[in-house]
């Protein structure tokens, strides 16, 4: 096993120590040479080791490694799939690893089938000025990896309706920070609307110096 195992088990087991996933909810990826590595399906991340991976091809197609601990890929490697297949119309070059999480605040925000709006300006950490939420469909399904597809574009993160969210970066770490924001921003927007249900946004030209101000700022800048 490569150290993109040991990256995937290591941000599966953040994932679980920052409480965003619990039990064998959600699940993460990253690209590899020849496809994608996926962590399996329905494994708790405490039996999880870097040989627990499962390498997949874009095709769909998988080997199972007998001699390991590893099992079937996780039930969500179509979106997986989608979004890092290269030479697509929807193809992401950019990112190299995708995030999906039951997280409390962004699925509570996901069962109301809520997008969320630019109420602070670290909205702009996903790309654009609201966080989509995909419609629902049965997990595992490629039906919802196309809504999926559809509310990610031009965007580094969704949430998917009455489930989770999704959060992409250009490797794990960044897709990691993307993940922890859009929770965060989530618990925010849950918080205040508990307060004015019409909450004060910021306009297109704020959000738009909004991005020129994070340009050359850290890992946000777009
Ligand atoms: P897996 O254990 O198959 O990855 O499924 C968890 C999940 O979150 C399904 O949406
Ligand atoms: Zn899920």
């Amino acid at each position: 096993m490569n150290g993109l195992s040991e990256q995937l088990l290591k941000t599966s087991q953040k994932l679980a120590e920052l409480g965003l996933n619990k039990g064998t909810s959600g699940n993460c990826s990253v690209r590899s040479q020849d496809g994608f590595l996926v962590t399996p399906s329905g494994m708790s991340v405490e039996d999880m080791t870097p040989a627990s991976m499962v390498q997949m091809r874009f095709d769909g197609s998988f080997e199972l490694q007998v001699e390991s601990n590893a099992k079937k890929p996780s039930s969500e490697w179509r979106f997986h799939r989608d979004i890092l297949r290269p030479n697509t119309f929807s193809s992401r070059p950019e990112i190299n690893a995708v995030i999906h999480t039951h997280s409390m605040f962004a699925t509570t925000q996901a069962c109301l089938h809520k997008d969320i709006p630019p109420f602070h300006y670290m909205i702009a950490v996903v790309g654009g000025d609201t966080i989509r939420c995909a419609s629902y469909a049965l997990f595992g399904s490629q039906a919802l990896s196309d809504n999926a597809l559809s509310a990610l574009q031009d965007r580094k993160a969704c949430l998917l309706a009455n489930h989770g969210m999704i959060a992409l970066g250009r490797d794990l770490e960044d897709a990691l920070a993307v993940t922890v924001e859009v929770e965060n921003l989530c618990e925010q927007y849950w918080r205040i609307l508990q307060v004015n249900p019409n909450p004060p946004l910021l306009s297109e030209a704020e959000m738009r110096e909004v991005f020129l101000q994070f340009k050359g700022y850290g890992k946000w800048a777009k």
